[in-house]
């Protein structure tokens, strides 16, 4: 389907594309190139096109392509696609009971009403550092798949993003699914966010995976949103805290090594000594929480 429109707020017209199947919206993308656009859930697009901070000639709404949403257990993983709505997410039994690191996350994005409409892949592809499911799925190991032109391809979510609001996407290319590992007996997550409301996105955000034997930390993934043009994967935090039992002196240790690693900016939302600070914090926290729940279960 292919329609021109002219929205009174919208003021640009722009053609719109509602592809049925993957190959059709690969096509349409290859055709368009730069001048088109995804539509997910629109949450994060509509309100750009209004501000006419982007004007694109070309909508392409990905919600008419059914294997695109859904959270489904596969043999070896699980697979997410990326029109899945976060509410659904939220609300997915898979996700509550086998990825709760993912669960709090996407607890923690705006409202229900935004979490009715935005989609995972959405949160991702705006590719803004402080999207609060990225660090989640990031400490879980997730895998991105990319459908293009040339077929399918995987890439770990890690390296997906480039910059604010830029990813590895390519001419006619698209997030088709995220996938993740089953987590290992025995594996504890935190996520914890700090923003301005609860409406507002993170002035500083942690996600922390660990696999946990007793109080001792196995081995462990710690992401951190808004600190960093893009979100940020602290593998020498990581090394200092495998195999080590988290003691209050690692833990403390821990917090501080975060607050030195990272640089981040000051902007509306926080200056950059309180986003220091306050990744110290977090990041106490987050340990504390794992190695409470890991002692709870025990
Ligand atoms: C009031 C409000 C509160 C918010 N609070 C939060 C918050 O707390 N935390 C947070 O992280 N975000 C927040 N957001 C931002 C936004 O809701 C999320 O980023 C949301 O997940 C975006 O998903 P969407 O489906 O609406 O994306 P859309 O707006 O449809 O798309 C976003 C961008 O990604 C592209 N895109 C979408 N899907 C794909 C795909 N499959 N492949 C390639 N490109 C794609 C689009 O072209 C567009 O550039 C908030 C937004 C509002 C308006």
């Amino acid at each position: 389907m292919s329609i021109n429109t002219h929205d009174t707020h919208i003021l640009h017209g722009f053609q719109y594309h509602a592809p049925a199947s993957v190959a059709e919206a690969v096509k349409l993308l290859d055709e368009h190139g730069m001048e088109a656009s995804i539509l997910a859930g629109g949450t994060d697009l509509i309100p750009k096109m209004k501000q006419a901070l982007l004007k694109p000639r070309h909508v392409v709404n990905l919600k008419h392509i059914p294997e695109l949403a859904g959270v489904r257990e596969e043999a070896e993983q699980i697979r997410i696609g990326a029109f899945t709505r976060l509410r659904d997410i939220e609300r997915s039994i898979i996700v509550t009971e086998k990825l709760p690191l993912l669960h709090e996350a996407v607890l923690a994005i705006g409202s229900v009403q935004i979490r009715n409409m935005a989609t995972v892949g959405g949160n991702i592809c705006n590719a803004s550092p402080a999207a609060d499911s990225a660090q989640a799925l990031i400490a879980l190991d997730a895998k991105a798949n990319i459908a293009g032109p040339s077929g399918e391809r995987s890439i770990e979510l890690e390296s997906f993003f480039t910059g604010p609001g830029r990813t590895v996407l390519g001419r006619g290319e698209f997030l088709a699914s995220l996938t993740l590992p089953y987590p290992e007996a025995g594996t504890r997550g935190a996520f914890i966010k700090l923003g301005r409301t609860s409406l507002d996105l993170a002035t500083v955000s942690i996600a922390i995976n660990a696999k946990m034997r007793k109080e001792t930390a196995e081995s462990i993934k710690v992401v951190m949103g808004a600190v960093a043009p893009t979100p940020l994967r602290l593998r020498n935090v990581e090394q200092q805290l495998t195999k080590r039992k988290l003691t209050v002196e690692a833990i403390e240790e821990a917090g501080r090594l975060v607050s030195e690693s990272i640089k981040p900016i000051t902007d509306i939302r926080g200056t950059a000594e309180y986003r220091r600070l306050a990744s110290k914090g977090l990041t106490m926290e987050a340990l504390t929480r794992i190695l409470e729940d890991s002692r709870r279960e025990k």
